[in-house]
């Protein structure tokens, strides 16, 4: 470890390469300090291993924060073509999936090769396996305690990520740090989480467990359209993620299934043109068999269609687009994608991630109360993020 660098950046994930790569490219010495064995290690599991890199459409507006207008100026400075402007430098095969997002063709591992490379020809040193003991301001920066001895800096940077996925090295590291130079943290939880239930619904739904079906799911005027998967814990898929970071215990979601279709036209045709089909049969056509005759089972709607008036097709046309739901709690950061909250924005400079009250200081990443949605705009705010604090440091 040198004894002292201009620049300290603690976390080797996305957020903290992408400052070094930006403060070396400036011609400051970047080191960057991080515990576990290999960087980006939530890059390479991310997206199914071929890592959604960005979304074309990531905007404030994809974002959850207690300041909805902060993260406005990191987004607009490194966009999503600035990002992809990267990969195609690289040689790295993308294609979009669905909804703007965009992937990898081969393998996550391209991205981390990718930034390594940056940052190795920005002259940043990456130094892992290194335990952070202590950081104290100086009378000109930081000092940094670890492991590997101590080193000075003009600037830190902190982007240790949040709380999720423990198993990976995730650690309180940055909300700690935040608390000990004075700034307000914003109360931490997961998100981007499978929702659970209680047991008694769960048995209910266990004939459903394994099966997806398009939805629209909602949490007051908060809705997503994607896939809804019902799981052996309670449901999952990426319109409940979504919505996860959004519900509140207590609070029940509404789903509304295969939401394109007009289940009433529908069965008042079957109706005219089969009146002895069962109402079963219908539904199957356009939801999961298993789903289905769940959905009529729990209605007692065992009559052929010919026995049922206007009103009851209504009824059932209702329930299905507003089949309420309560969580009983979620699977916490054990599997979240992301942790909500964190050091507050309040505290830092919207254009360069740094703290107000301590020059030198920059956060960054997700420690940050900004919260993407599930579809790459995590990954693009730790890009712009990243960017803005590495242009200042
Ligand atoms: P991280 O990437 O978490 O990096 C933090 C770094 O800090 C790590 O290297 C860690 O080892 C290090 N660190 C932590 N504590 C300490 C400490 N005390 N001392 C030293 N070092 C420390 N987002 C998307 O946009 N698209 C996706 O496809 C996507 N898929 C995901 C899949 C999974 C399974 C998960 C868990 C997340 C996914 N995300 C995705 C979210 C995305 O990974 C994060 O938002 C992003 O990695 C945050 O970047 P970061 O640099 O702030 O933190």
């Amino acid at each position: 470890l040198d004894k002292r660098v201009d620049v300290v950046v603690i976390g080797a994930g996305a957020a903290g390469m992408m400052a070094a790569i930006r403060a070396g490219q400036r011609g400051r010495s970047v080191a960057v300090l991080d515990h576990a064995k290999a960087p980006g290690e939530k890059i390479r599991i991310s997206g199914g291993g071929r890592c959604n890199f960005t979304n074309v459409n990531a905007g404030p507006k994809n974002y959850l924060s207690s300041n909805p207008h902060f993260a406005k100026s990191a987004l607009a400075r490194f966009t999503p073509a600035d990002f992809i402007a990267m990969v195609e430098r690289h040689r790295i095969g993308w294609h979009e999936k669905t909804l703007g997002q965009l992937f990898c063709d081969d393998s996550a591992k391209d991205i981390i090769r990718m930034l390594l490379e940056e940052m190795r020809a920005a002259g940043a040193k990456l130094h892992m396996q290194t335990d952070i003991r202590a950081v104290e301001k100086t009378l000109d920066g930081f000092r940094v305690e670890t492991s590997e001895g101590a080193i000075a800096c003009q600037s830190l940077i902190v982007a240790t990520g949040g709380k999720s996925i423990p198993k990976m090295g995730a650690t309180g590291f940055a909300y700690r740090l935040a608390e000990q130079f004075g700034l307000a943290l914003l109360e931490t939880r997961p998100a981007l989480v499978p929702l659970t239930l209680e047991p008694g619904l769960l048995e209910e739904l266990a004939p459903l467990s394994g099966m997806a079906v398009d939805a629209l799911v909602r949490h007051g005027k908060t809705e997503f359209r994607e896939a809804l998967l019902f799981t052996h814990r309670g449901l999952s898929g990426p319109a409940i993620l979504q919505i996860s970071s959004y519900w509140r215990e207590g609070d029940a979601i509404t789903l509304s299934l295969q939401p394109e279709l007009d289940f009433l036209d529908l069965l008042k045709t079957a109706r005219r043109d089969n009146g002895r089909q069962a109402v079963q049969t219908v539904l199957g056509q356009y939801l999961p068999k298993r789903l289905a005759q769940y959905w009529t089972e729990r209605h007692g709607l065992e009559k052929p269609l010919a026995d049922l008036s206007d009103k009851v097709l209504a009824g059932i046309t209702d329930a299905l687009r507003n089949w309420q739901i309560k969580p009983a709690g979620s699977e916490g950061y054990r599997t979240a994608e992301v942790t909500l909250g964190g050091v507050d924005t309040q505290a830092l400079d919207s254009k360069t991630m740094q703290v107000k009250t301590v020059p030198g200081l920059y956060f960054i990443g997700e420690a940050v109360d900004v919260t993407g949605w599930l579809g790459g705009y995590n990954f693009q705010w730790a890009w712009a993020s990243g960017h803005a604090a590495g242009l200042a440091a």
